[in-house]
């Protein structure tokens, strides 16, 4: 193959995606449920003689679902074929896959800094089953085998090689996940997502090697900034690259060599001749199209034009559908860019330090726009609604009871507040002087004294105003 790389690194991406379907693709296996080894099983998904597959129709429309998503040209025709090998992880001795025609072919999916990366083929495939090493992959003196996950629905994204780094290939999985999710076909909490990697570099003339089984954005960066590292030393030590497999080790943090790499050509496909061909219909397509829902960098764009709030706060809010919903019910009743500015800087903080996901935010619209309205109607200071949002993330209550029960109303233009900030320039003459000389900093000092006395019920902005008054 000559193909010609301008950047020094070159990855592609093959992305293993499950499909959140309630059965498998050729049987009427539960795809979750029992954890019982071997227990979602039939006579299709353990190969029994004699048995036939029944293609699942929902997963076909998921599949659909995606290729309309990232804007792949479908296939004319559904078409299954036999991909022939011999291991334990599938009883029929082939998978039931596409090859000579995937579903989808030339999409593209966009990186969060907007470069597009080409998809190149998106194809339905049977999940094998799971590998058991009692004693690790390398000490077991055998091998378990659970066909419970074989049979499960799964889409294979090939990309075309245009990632440029391990940050990336991070990206283009985050924003896949991003899709996949958005479109209702996965489920982050059950369904697994994994990733094989070609990784090639510029010093070695691009000769690829494959690496296998990545799970996770955090591991695919790792594994390939590994494997990039790896590749430029022994270029470096004069060694040969070879084409090869190897399997990323995430407890190791390396990556090993699996084997030589096969071709395709060594599978023998062949057509299944279980399966009729099904035409992929006009209606089937539109029947796609027209549950489409907005996805992400759609929504963050009519968040930026509808509401005019700032992009970064718009791409942030919609990279989580669960938060992008919440949001839309808030601004209900709060003025937009006030809502954004506190979703993204507030209560995502309050949400990472607490380690908590949308899918675990136990407070809802009513305890936000509560929150919003005090804060909105100058009845909190920005610093006490802070606080408020990280008692009740943890622990749901209405903020205006939590203000009321605590004495949290901000300490305003009274009487109190002047006599908070006399009493800081009484017992800090030496930094009134600081401040009269010329140091203007020196302010901030009785800025934080006094809200300090008044526990941040203050506004920061009215203090500072006020002591420059008194000052003078
Ligand atoms: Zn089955």
């Amino acid at each position: 193959m000559t193909q010609k790389f301008t950047s020094n690194v070159v990855v592609g991406l093959e992305i293993h995606t499950q499909l959140n379907t309630n059965t498998k693709l050729f049987c009427g296996c539960a795809t979750s449920g029992s954890e019982e080894p071997n227990t979602r099983t039939c006579e299709v998904c353990l190969g029994m003689p004699g048995a036939k597959p029944v293609l699942n129709k929902k997963a076909v429309e998921y599949a659909l679902k995606l290729c309309v998503a990232l804007d792949c040209s479908l296939a004319k025709d559904l078409v299954f074929s036999r991909k022939s090998y011999f291991y334990p992880d599938l009883a029929k001795n082939y998978q039931i896959t596409q090859y000579e025609m995937p579903l989808g072919m030339n999409g593209k999916l966009k990186l969060s800094d907007g470069k597009e990366i080409g998809i190149q083929r998106i194809h339905m495939e049977e999940d094998p089953a799971s590998l058991v090493h009692p004693s690790g992959t390398h000490e077991s003196k055998y091998v378990l085998v659970d066909y419970n996950r074989s049979g499960n629905p799964l889409c294979e994204i090939v990309t075309k090689p245009e990632l440029s780094s391990a940050e990336e290939a991070r990206d283009f999985m985050k924003q896949l996940t991003r899709v996949l999710n958005y479109l209702g076909v996965f489920d982050i909490d059950t369904c697994i997502i994994k990733a094989d990697a070609n990784v090639s570099i510029k010093e070695s003339g691009y000769t690829r090697v494959e690496i296998k089984n990545i799970t996770g954005f955090k591991e695919i960066e790792r594994a390939l900034f590994y494997e990039i590292e790896r590749q430029k030393k022994m270029v470096e030590d004069g060694k040969e690259i070879k084409i090869e497999t190897h399997a990323w080790n995430a407890d190791k943090g390396v990556t090993q060599l699996l084997r030589s790499k096969e071709s395709e050509d060594d599978y023998g496909y062949i057509i299944d001749p279980n399966l009729v061909n099904i035409e992929i219909t006009d209606e089937m397509i539109k029947s796609a199209r027209s549950d489409m829902p907005e996805l992400p960098e759609e929504k963050a764009a009519r968040y930026v034009h509808e509401f005019d709030i700032d992009k970064g706060d718009a791409i942030v809010i919609c990279t989580d559908l669960k938060l992008a919903s919440l949001f839309e019910k808030v601004i209900d009743e709060i003025e937009p860019v006030v809502a954004a500015k506190w979703f993204r800087k507030e209560l995502l903080r309050v949400m990472n330090y607490n380690d908590i996901d949308s899918d675990a935010l136990t407070i809802n619209e009513i305890h936000i726009i509560d929150l919003l309205k005090l804060l909105v109607d100058k009845k909190i200071s920005d610093r006490v609604g802070q606080k408020i949002l990280e008692k009740i993330v943890v622990k749901p209550q209405m903020p205006t009871e939590l203000v009321e029960k605590e004495g949290l109303e901000k300490v305003s233009d009274s009487g109190e507040l002047e006599k908070h900030c006399k009493e800081a320039i009484e017992k800090n003459k030496n930094v009134v002087e600081e401040y009269k000389s010329g140091k203007v900093e020196a302010l901030n000092f009785l800025v934080g004294q006094v809200m300090r006395a008044t526990r941040g019920k203050a506004d920061a902005k009215e203090v500072k105003q006020l002591l420059i008054k008194i000052v003078k």
